[in-house]
């Protein structure tokens, strides 16, 4: 449904260039959850917002192509990408509160998204937003509610339902559950699995904890200094994670069953993408580096099917 091949994004800042994306092929198939995961700064958002094109200056999409079932969005002007934009994918931001309009109720602005785009009489639009209200368990006596009268959580569900209003194929959701407590974190999660089988979207979802990302997707890609390291099923990345970086990611996952409960955390820092280092972007930080990994950036190999970039995999 959405390929990406080989994007590179970069922010062309006063003090140097910023590669945040660096040369990233992924796919995503009908109705599948994909999670990007990985620290801070490893580029997770960028690539969200360069599928709608939406990347904030100074930042630009140098090259690469990104296909919705075989239309290469980079290619299309600004009119199309607008129409895309929220018809065909849309997105899902960490804190509602900032895309939320304070001063108009929710169902109203739930209702002004339906009919910006669709050829319907209010009152059909009124009946479809109560319906999209329902779908993300929110009561349809809420309608007449403003932002603040909400929860979190529920602010969460109504950004949701205007995701959700146009039928997208996608929805890109970038650290959805971030600002939210554990439980509601939970709800959400069960919410986006609930109307992925209902409705048959696809989910790319954000994320720098990798046990979320684990538990909602159906394949992880961990991004680290803009690359992305590993790209594999869930349940494999659970059984054999191939990279180092994705093997320490894991290992600092807190275990409630293990006696020792100090936090783990990986060594080091992440890069500086404006002096990022030779050769594998991972090396400084990675047990496992050998002489290569300090001088060459290793290439993406495909091992039983899934793909991972490090030398460790490389034959001879
Ligand atoms: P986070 O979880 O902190 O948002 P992320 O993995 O989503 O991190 P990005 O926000 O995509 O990463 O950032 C990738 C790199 O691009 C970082 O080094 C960041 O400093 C840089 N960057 C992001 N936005 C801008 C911008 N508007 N101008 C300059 N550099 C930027
Ligand atoms: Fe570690 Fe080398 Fe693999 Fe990079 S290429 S993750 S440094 S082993």
């Amino acid at each position: 449904m959405l390929e990406i091949r080989n994007l590179t994004v970069d922010y062309m800042t006063r003090r140097g260039r910023i590669r945040a994306v660096n040369d990233v092929s992924l796919s995503i198939m009908d109705s599948e959850i994909v999670g990007l995961v990985g620290e801070s700064g490893s580029g997770k958002s960028t690539l969200g917002y360069a599928i709608l094109r939406l990347v904030p200056p100074p930042g630009i999409i140098k090259s690469g192509r990104i296909l919705l079932n075989g239309v290469d969005l980079l290619g299309l002007s600004e009119d199309e990408i607008n129409r895309i934009r929220g018809k065909d994918i849309s997105m899902v931001l960490q804190d509602p509160m900032t895309s939320l309009d304070p001063l108009m109720r929710v169902g109203d602005q739930l209702l002004e998204t339906i009919v910006a785009h669709e050829n319907i009489g209010k009152e059909e639009a009124r009946e479809k937003a109560v319906k999209l209200l329902e779908a993300v368990g929110i009561k349809a006596d809420r309608f007449n509610d403003y932002p603040h009268q909400l929860s979190g959580g529920m602010r969460q569900r109504i950004m949701i339902a205007m995701a959700i209003a146009l039928d997208p194929k996608l929805v890109i959701a970038d650290e959805p559950t971030t600002a939210l407590d554990v439980i509601v974190q939970d709800q959400i999660v069960e919410l986006f699995k609930e109307l992925r089988s209902k409705i048959g979207m696809s989910l790319l979802i954000i994320s720098h904890d990798i046990s979320l990302i684990l538990e909602i997707s159906d394949k992880v890609g961990v991004m680290y200094g803009g690359e992305l390291m590993e790209f594999s099923p869930s349940d494999e990345i659970i059984r054999e994670p191939l990279n180092p970086y994705t093997q320490e990611l894991l290992k600092a996952v807190p275990n409630i069953e293990l006696d020792d409960k100090t936090l783990k955390f990986i060594p080091g820092d992440p890069p500086d993408l404006l002096n990022p280092p030779m050769g594998c972007m991972f090396h400084p930080r990675c047990p496992r580096a050998m002489d290569i990994c300090r001088k060459d950036k290793p290439p993406t190999l495909v091992v039983d099917g899934k793909h991972v970039k490090c030398w460790l995999y490389s034959e001879g």
